[in-house]
């Protein structure tokens, strides 16, 4: 393994809204390459023109200093400059508040998970994750971690007082429940039993977190027993859900590297594999009518049966009203479910998508625009989307949401005869 310190020019991607996924705005790597090794990992890919990518570890040294550098150009202040800005001190407790209300709306940021795990082994030594926690308490800014380690309980006491000011969001990657399958796909993350302990801890200190069954391999990770033991095991450790997804292999280094595993421990699945990517789509995607499961629906079916939500949560953003954050979260989950569970074109869901984008970026609090009688105008909806924002507010949820849940049974229904 090679490691080399570098300086990075930037750290932050540009502002995402309304994510469906993940409900994050911002993403960032402190490193670049990973050492977990995940034999399926994207980052290999030439399309993020990194060499050597499972071998050569770049240590962005300054990260978290770039990282205070990029927040406060964004318009945000940190809580430590606030303390020593010395015009603070004569300003009262109301003038306070509304000078914190006149900043930008707060962003959650993803500090690893993107290409790179922050977690990784190297972080023990190098502590680049933990000084990037560091600044974002220091910014009071909502956390995302997505990992494959249980290194994250190391920082428990910083993420414990992120969430006391704004939230932390800690997910584990789990697709295989049998520790020595997983070895093979992941050979220098934590292992499976390993990271659901992490995640009991997690929970139990009251931090939110989940299971991200990400990439689910066809053909060894989609059996019923996989997905049935992962589920049950997220339930068992207080997971809030399970988000299940498939497996994208690009074509390059990447495919090559994956086939070259399948071929030496999973003979018996190479022509499956190699004819699912057999037509080489530059993202990687499957081509949906060889696979042998529909891994969302299945999902649907074990979490339903299992009692777990096969949904990420959007957390309340601190300030968000809570009108805001409920019909927020109901949008996205009607858009992520037409597309990603119904298979229904983008365009359907993109009425949802752009109402919940403009509430994003900054309606004043719903339930008083209601109470004036203003909402069709401020949401500029159409009668049909403004009887579903009013559902929302009323009851959390909706009669679209509900028809799409009829229609998700009778497809497993359907499925199962
Ligand atoms: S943990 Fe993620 S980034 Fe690291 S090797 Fe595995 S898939 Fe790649």
């Amino acid at each position: 393994m090679q490691y080399e310190r570098i300086k990075a020019k930037s750290l932050l991607s540009k502002p995402i809204m309304a994510d469906g996924w993940f409900h994050i705005n911002r993403s960032m790597n402190a490193y670049r390459g990973c050492e977990h090794g995940c034999v399926y990992c994207d980052g290999m890919s030439e399309s993020y023109h990194v060499d050597n990518f499972l071998t050569h570890i770049r240590i962005k040294e300054n990260a978290a200093q770039i990282l205070r550098r990029e927040l406060k150009k964004a318009g945000f202040t940190s809580k430590s400059e606030l303390e020593t800005e010395t015009l603070w001190s004569f300003l009262d407790e109301e003038d306070a508040k509304r000078l914190a209300m006149k900043s930008p709306r707060k962003q959650v940021i993803g500090v690893c998970g993107g290409v790179s795990d922050g977690y990784q082994p190297a972080e023990k030594e190098h502590e680049i994750t933990r000084q990037v926690l560091e600044t974002l308490l220091d910014f009071q800014m909502p956390v995302f971690v997505l990992t494959k380690s249980d290194l994250v309980l190391r920082d428990l006491d910083l993420l414990k007082r992120i969430h006391e000011v704004a939230f932390a969001d800690v997910l584990f990657t789990i697709t295989l429940v049998d520790d020595m399958v997983q070895r093979i796909f992941e050979p220098r993350a934590s292992t499976t039993s390993k990271r659901h302990s992490a995640l009991k801890k997690v929970r139990k200190e009251g931090l939110f977190g989940g299971v991200m069954a990400t990439p689910i391999i066809p053909g060894i990770g989609d059996t019923y027993e996989n997905m049935r033991g992962l589920a049950k095991e997220a339930k068992r450790t207080g997971a809030q859900f399970i988000l299940w997804g498939g497996m994208t292999l690009k074509p390059g280094r990447q495919k090559k590297h994956f086939l070259n595993v399948i071929r030496k421990r999973f003979p018996e699945k190479l022509e499956l594999l190699k004819r699912i990517f057999r037509k080489n789509h530059p993202y990687g995607h499957a081509d949906y009518k060889e696979l042998p499961v529909n891994i969302m629906l299945r999902g649907y079916e074990i979490c339903k049966d299992v009692g777990i939500s096969d949904r990420t949560i959007r957390h309340r953003l601190p300030n968000e009203p809570e009108a805001n954050s409920q019909v927020l979260g109901a949008l996205l989950d009607i858009a992520f479910r037409q597309t990603y569970l119904l298979g229904m074109s983008w365009n359907k869901s993109t009425p949802y998508r752009e109402l919940a984008l403009r509430i994003e970026n900054g309606v004043d609090d719903l339930s008083k625009i209601r109470e004036e009688g203003e909402l069709a105008e401020k949401l500029m909806v159409d009668s049909q989307l403004l009887i579903t924002v009013e559902e929302i507010l009323d009851t959390g949820s909706c009669q679209v949401l509900d028809d799409i849940h009829l229609r998700l049974d009778e497809l497993v229904s359907r499925n199962d005869a």
